[in-house]
């Protein structure tokens, strides 16, 4: 049996406790002594929060592998305290049979940094014609419950009904990316206003979010499915959400760390690095996301992380890839914009980040907040501690960070997947395996 003591975390930010793990089971919280045998994680002064899920990655595997692997991306995200990612279909080729699904799933299992679930596709090949196989995804080893074309809207409302019909008696969500390419086409790259019109690049609406979403939560009304809004950038979009949550209908949705922070201001040097879709938007729309993610509108943080190689992102602005870094940083900038002013505690962020996506996901053994007898996905925060974030210092393979040189409130120091340390940067203890995973990054670059 593998004994491991984490010793006196604040659990969820309130009192301090030891927690016993058994071979990956927590069967003791309290006031512990250690079993002989037992490896100590000494984690006085650290609030625990149960294991980051992230319901929103890119990891460029199969297909682009010069971005991202999995392995590379696993390392990164336990580098961010997540325990469980959501590995989207656009990969090539793309997740959208129950072999390609059983790939990704089979390839996270090997690296062990973390749980990497695979997101079916909704239709064949992202074209948005045809259903993919969303009953055998389901069935498959891999288990996939979202599905989503992410990358791509969803856009022909008859193939959305069917879906959402067709995953409903499994439990399944179908995550939405909400751009109607009519309003906003592939070329739209920047929030429509005063910004888009003085640098002349071409305008995405809010508008264009606003009224897929309008549509989508009618139609999981009309089929008493599950529809769940992929990074949520407007402020109409909260309206939307806020009134079909009132109604009852089954709707959640995401927002991601740059849409809570980052404004569309940032494009005026015409930075590719601050390139993404749906494009940042202005400072009314920002604060409308917190506030919606503080009142439960929103239900989740999720990254949509998203590494580009070199080539396909430092080009002009309007021929750059669409999408930013985010595994690593998530936990800092919500503690950073959120938990320091007091706007979340950490219960809430616990919730956001992990207990809500994981119920969305249907991931049954994660976000269950460190209860006795649950499986040991712990990340271990330092409230205090100020990181500077250095882009080149990523686990990713990818340098696409609109992070890099901000200094931040709040620092993932550990995070313990199943029971066993995957990250692990405290002062003194951690400078061993700090060394070994750097030597393991330095080898896949
Ligand atoms: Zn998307």
């Amino acid at each position: 049996m593998t004994r491991l003591v984490i010793r006196g975390a604040r659990l969820l930010g309130a009192e301090a406790a030891d927690l016993l793990v058994e071979d990956g089971v927590i069967t003791q919280i309290g006031s512990l002594s250690v079993p002989r045998d037992a490896d100590v994680l000494d984690a006085d002064g650290l609030v625990a929060l149960p294991g980051l899920v992230d319901l929103h990655v890119h990891l460029r595997e199969p297909g682009r592998e010069d971005a991202e692997t999995i392995a590379t991306g696993s390392a990164a995200a336990a580098a961010g305290g997540f325990t469980a990612v959501f590995a989207m279909a656009n990969t090539s080729p793309v997740t959208d049979t129950a072999e390609a699904a059983e790939r990704v799933h089979d390839l996270g299992r090997a690296c062990g940094l973390t749980e990497v679930v695979p997101v079916g596709a909704v239709t064949k090949g992202l074209e948005g014609a045809e259903l993919a196989e969303l009953g055998l995804m389901a069935r498959s080893r891999a288990k996939v419950r979202v599905f989503s074309d992410d990358g791509h809207c969803v856009h022909d409302a008859r193939i959305m009904r069917r879906a959402l019909e067709y995953v409903k008696p499994f439990g399944g969500v179908v995550s939405q990316h909400a751009q109607d390419p009519r309003l906003a086409g592939r070329e739209a790259c920047c929030h429509e206003g005063e910004v888009s019109g003085r640098l002349g690049l071409p305008g995405w609406p809010g508008i264009a979010e606003e009224s897929i979403v309008a549509r989508d939560v009618m139609l999981a009304r009309h089929t008493g499915s599950r529809v769940h809004v992929a990074h949520v950038s407007s402020a109409g979009t909260v309206e939307v959400i806020r009134w079909a949550k009132a109604q009852g209908i089954d709707v959640t949705a995401e927002v991601t760390p740059h849409h809570l922070v980052l404004t569309t201001d940032l494009l005026a040097g015409y930075d590719p690095v601050y390139k993404v879709n749906p494009p940042l938007r202005p400072a009314e729309d920002v604060e409308a996301l917190r506030e919606a993610l503080v009142d439960g509108t929103i239900d989740a943080v999720a990254t949509d992380h998203a590494p580009h190689a070199r080539h396909d992102k430092e080009h002009a602005f309007v021929d750059a890839a669409f999408g930013m870094l985010g595994l690593e940083t998530a936990l800092s900038v919500v503690s950073d914009v959120l938990v320091q002013p007091g706007r979340l505690d950490w219960s809430d962020v616990a919730r956001v980040m992990s207990t809500a996506p994981a119920r969305i996901g249907r991931l049954s053994d994660q976000g269950q907040g460190l209860a006795l007898g649950s499986p040991a996905h712990v990340t271990l925060v330092d409230p205090d501690r100020e990181v500077t974030v250095d882009a080149a210092a990523s686990r990713s393979r990818s340098r696409n960070n609109p992070w890099h040189g901000r200094t931040l409130r709040g620092a993932v120091m550990a995070t313990v997947f199943a029971g066993r340390v995957t990250h692990d940067v405290r002062d003194g203890a951690g400078t061993r395996r700090e060394l070994t995973n750097a030597t393991t990054s330095g080898a896949n670059l």
